[in-house]
């Protein structure tokens, strides 16, 4: 049953479970501002468009700087 995220999840429920990072296939996490989903072994941020649509580009992707 594919019910609304829940408050707080960009992603569809289950889609974050199947989504992994294109450059080294590690599992990504969600950060809400701004949207996006993360992978900590990168240190990239791959931007998540409106209606929760992650856009999975190498050229999209933004080094995180924290
Ligand atoms: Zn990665």
């Amino acid at each position: 049953m594919a019910g609304p995220p829940p408050s707080g999840s960009l992603l569809p429920e289950g889609l974050l479970e199947i989504m992994q990072c294109p450059r080294c296939g590690g599992a990504l996490t969600e950060r809400a501002t701004p949207p996006s989903l993360l992978c900590g072994a990168c240190r990239l941020a791959y931007p998540v468009a409106a209606g929760g649509i992650p856009v999975m580009l190498d050229d999209a992707a933004v080094p995180l700087d924290d």
